[in-house]
């Protein structure tokens, strides 16, 4: 990637928003391609449908694969809610760290836009609210990784399964804050924390899908 690949204007207003609380860039909701090269704009795009369509029956084949390989009910349900405890922790931890970090070389600026910055430049952009294809294989990978070496061959299926629904429900909290219409007091709540990410504080409260490790952490202020 070349940083000629890039428009000045567009790699100005991507790096602002959450930069330098209150300046936003023109036109947010409009959706210009954020790249003068197409093929980079391509890898911040995704289908808001996406996470369901995979993310769903993904998680009923790991659960009915922990089922097969002998995992019981009651080891199976505490791995299950593991599994969602270390994605949401996994969810904050590349949020704070990785997607807004504050980086000097020009290619990792742009790989921090490619991941998310385009994400606060245009936040009601549907088509750039979900996980991208790569971004969804490297995680899921990841996730494989950790949990088979930790947990063996079986048991690492009921975890891939909470972590799975974990990011479902992420995805789900997501869209909603930005295109839906909270109805319950829990949806109101997660979808005030994240407003504030984007236009009150960008600098805290990186948990989307739950505030509880912002509560812990201390970023929720
Ligand atoms: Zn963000
Ligand atoms: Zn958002």
């Amino acid at each position: 990637m070349r940083s000629r690949d890039l428009t000045d204007e567009a790699n100005e207003a991507a790096a602002l928003p959450w930069r330098e609380p209150g300046l936003r860039p023109k036109g947010e909701d409009a959706r210009p391609s954020l790249y003068r090269s197409a093929l980079l704009d391509v890898f911040t795009l995704s289908h808001p449908a996406m996470p369901y369509l995979i993310g769903v029956p993904f998680a009923a084949i790991c659960a009915w694969r922990a089922w097969a390989h002998g995992v019981g009910a009651g080891w199976g349900a505490l791995l299950f809610v593991l599994g969602w405890a270390a994605w949401s922790l996994v969810e904050y931890l590349m949020h704070r760290f990785l997607f807004h970090a504050r980086v000097e070389s020009e290619t990792l600026r742009i790989a921090t836009l490619l991941a998310h910055g385009h994400h606060h430049v245009w936040p009601q952009d549907p088509r750039r609210i979900a996980a991208t294809p790569v971004q969804l294989v490297s995680i899921a990978l990841l996730f494989q990784g950790l949990f088979r070496l930790a947990l063996g061959p079986d048991a690492w299926w009921a975890a891939m399964a909470g972590a799975t629904v974990g990011y479902v429900a992420y995805e789900l909290v997501h869209w909603v804050a930005h295109h839906g219409r909270p109805t319950t007091r829990v949806m109101r709540a997660l979808h005030a924390h994240h407003m504030k990410h984007h236009h009150l504080a960008p600098g805290s409260r990186w948990g989307i899908g739950t505030p509880l490790w912002d509560w812990l952490f201390r970023s929720d202020r």
